[in-house]
């Protein structure tokens, strides 16, 4: 049986059967897929389950995911008119922390769905329905909708957190399923290049700042299998940067020729990093990122942590060369 078979499918509108208030929500520092799945979710419904009071609940999505109907309905400030929810929808968090602010609505609700494609989840919902062979949640989410109510702003969500997850249908995760489910959802007829241009590849000049300066900072080291670099809070008040401006540099550094591993790192409190890890396949940055206390992929993950730069490069390296000698190699 395959890894898909063997995976519980959930009926979702059976699950939601007797309800009368639903919480959708995703991780903290919502990413298109975050936001693509929860956007989803919430106008399917709207439109499946016009009876029920359902709150999209997530931080402020980022200016270029504008063209998601009915974006601004996200409860951004977490004070939702319902204080106890029948139903919360987890979807694209690997751990309950990852809720954020919405944390409190998911362990209060009497019900917990959670959809999610991290191989790290466990699955700790009530409910949940998992695959860590899926490209994206909102492919996930796109098996779970009854079809008859899909319609072209419930498809531009899914198709935005796919292409999302997938750099543009380009990463290991996609399968030809991943292929046939966006193929079903341009068939819907939005624009979906304007799409890719807008929410994708357009950055703001900040953001190209972010990037250039994390370019050319970067070390390279281990034989110049692994480059590291990152932005110190210092930097991020010069240049006025924000949370979001961070987004693709962990991937153009580990686009350096020969590369295996790329460690980027952003200080979010004085000495405290948000860390991003890419692979390109030989080391499981997934198992690194859980150990230190977050989570993600195989080939893309993270976490956050205490120390300086140089400390946290030392702890990531030490992983690294623990996994190679496992796998039965000297090093990388
Ligand atoms: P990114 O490096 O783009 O922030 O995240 C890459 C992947 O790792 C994403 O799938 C994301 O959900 C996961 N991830 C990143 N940071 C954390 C974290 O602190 N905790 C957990 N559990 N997952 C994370
Ligand atoms: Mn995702």
């Amino acid at each position: 049986m395959s890894l898909r078979e063997s995976i519980r499918m959930i009926d979702l509108l059976k699950e939601l059967k007797g309800a009368k208030t639903v919480a959708i929500s995703g991780h903290v520092r919502p990413d298109g897929d975050c936001i693509g799945s929860v956007m989803g979710m919430y106008l399917y419904l709207q439109k499946a389950m016009p009876a029920l009071t359902v709150i999209p609940m997530i931080e402020e999505p980022p200016a270029e995911f504008h063209m998601i109907a009915k974006i601004g309905d996200i409860c951004t400030d977490f004070q939702p008119p319902v204080d106890v929810f029948d139903v919360f929808i987890g979807l694209d968090s690997s751990t309950t922390d990852r809720y954020g602010d919405a944390l409190p609505y998911y362990e209060s609700a009497k019900k917990k769905i959670v959809v999610d494609h991290h191989i790290t989840n466990d699955g700790f919902g009530d409910v949940s329905f998992i695959d860590g062979s899926a490209s994206s949640t909102c492919e996930l989410v796109y098996d779970l909708l009854d079809r008859k109510y899909l319609d072209e702003d419930i498809a531009l969500a899914l198709y935005i957190g796919i292409i999302h997850d997938t750099g543009v249908l380009k990463y290991s995760n996609v399968t030809p399923k991943t292929l046939r489910t966006t193929a079903e959802l341009i068939a819907f007829g939005f624009d979906f290049s304007a799409i890719i241009d807008e929410s994708f590849y357009e950055k703001t000049r900040v953001q190209n700042e972010m990037l250039g300066r994390a370019l050319c900072e970067s070390i390279l080291f281990m034989d110049g299998k692994c480059i590291a670099s990152k932005i110190d809070r210092k930097t991020i008040e010069f240049y006025g940067a924000g949370p979001n401006d961070f987004d693709g540099i962990v991937n153009q550094l580990r686009y350096t020729k020969g590369v295996e591993v790329a460690i980027f790192m952003h200080e979010t409190e004085p000495m405290e990093y948000k860390v991003s890890l890419r692979s390109a396949g030989r080391i499981d940055v997934a198992e690194i990122a859980k150990f230190y206390g977050g989570g993600g992929h195989m080939r893309a993950a993270g976490f956050t942590m205490r120390g300086t730069f140089h400390d946290i490069l030392n702890n990531i390296s030490d992983s690294i060369v623990i996994q190679e000698k496992r796998n039965g190699k000297d090093g990388l």
